[in-house]
């Protein structure tokens, strides 16, 4: 039987919903959640980015702020608006739209931003809480994941689980949260050997590595839950063909486009063995804004402690 495509939008807007009820709620106290974004340069897809997370903002009754400042930046005076937002009271969730231009030192900005307004989980102090099983603000992306496999009736406890990368902002949290949902985490990297065989013993699958469609049949057991992180551009027409054959919705968007979006599990080949799956996009892409927000009300209750 093929695998079950899990529908990230739809968990994604059920998530923001909730939120909206929440925000309402701390409203009638007179209170406002509120998220500044901060924006580096003029790149049109950071822009878009941030754009998105202002739009979901306004949906659901949180206050938004977007600091659009020149890439001539330098680390310290990228320092000093971050401080100032962190002074801000107006302000619960403070978000650096990565990537930062080449000069300015991404880890002390983003170690400059106050660990409890950190809603994208990356300072140093969240990220030791995490470790330690505190509750804490955790990356929106692997806590996004977990959402997912709960909201599916996945079982954690108990499974292998098989991380696909080790990245700071993806794998390593992604590894720290299923271990604290009782998984057996193993985490792979461009140093693994035998990946496949690997691979072949999970049970839970969560693939993070930005490698289109690395992940194929014959390294998935039978019945699998794979979760797809990657988001690959493909804009090679052969490729396009070769990863989603006559697909008419990819092509539509390729026509369109002049690409689609691609993850690092081969859908076509996979979706014959797991027994759920996500897509790309439509899977964990849309759970990062929403556990953004999610995370944004965390903050604006945490720094209340109500
Ligand atoms: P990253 O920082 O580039 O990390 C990639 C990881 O994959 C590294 O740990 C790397 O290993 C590993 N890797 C690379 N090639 C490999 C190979 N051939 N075999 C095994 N492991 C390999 O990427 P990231 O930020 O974690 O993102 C990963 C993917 O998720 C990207 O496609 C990104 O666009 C996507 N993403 C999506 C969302 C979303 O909202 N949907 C959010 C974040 C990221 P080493 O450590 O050994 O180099």
């Amino acid at each position: 039987m093929p695998a079950t495509f899990i529908n990230g939008t739809k968990i994604a807007e059920q998530i923001k919903r909730e939120v909206a009820s929440e925000v309402e709620t701390l409203r009638q106290r007179g209170i406002q959640p509120g998220l500044a974004v901060v924006l580096v340069g003029d790149d049109a897809a950071s822009s878009a980015y941030v754009n998105m997370k202002a739009k979901a903002c306004e949906e659901l009754g949180i206050y938004s702020r977007k600091l659009t400042i020149p890439s001539s930046v330098s680390t310290e005076e990228l320092c000093s608006d971050v401080r100032k937002l962190n002074e801000d009271d107006a302000i619960d969730g403070i978000l650096v739209q990565l990537p930062l231009p080449k000069h300015v030192d991404k880890h002390t900005i983003l170690e400059a931003v106050h660990p409890k307004k950190d809603v994208d989980g990356f300072h140093s102090v969240n990220v030791g809480s995490l470790v330690l099983g505190h509750e804490t603000l955790v990356a929106c992306t692997p806590s996004g994941v977990m959402e997912i496999l709960h909201r599916s009736g996945v079982t954690v406890e108990g499974a292998n689980a098989v991380v696909l990368g080790r990245s700071d902002d993806v794998g390593k949290p992604q590894a720290l949260l299923l271990m604290h949902a009782n998984a057996t985490v193993t985490i792979c990297h461009s140093k693994t050997r035998n990946l496949p065989n690997i691979v072949r013993q999970a049970d839970i699958v969560v693939a993070a590595i930005g490698k289109t469609a690395m992940v194929t049949r014959d390294w998935v057991k039978p019945g699998a839950v794979v979760i797809d992180v990657g988001t690959n551009r493909v804009s090679d027409r052969a490729e396009v063909q070769r990863l989603f054959g006559d697909d008419p919705g990819r092509w539509k968007d390729f026509e369109k486009r002049g690409y689609v979006w691609a993850g690092d599990v081969d859908e076509r080949g996979v979706k014959d063995v797991a027994s759920m799956m996500t897509p790309v996009p439509g899977g964990v892409g849309p759970m990062t804004i929403a556990i953004l927000m999610k995370n944004t009300l965390k903050a604006a209750r945490m720094r209340r402690a109500i």
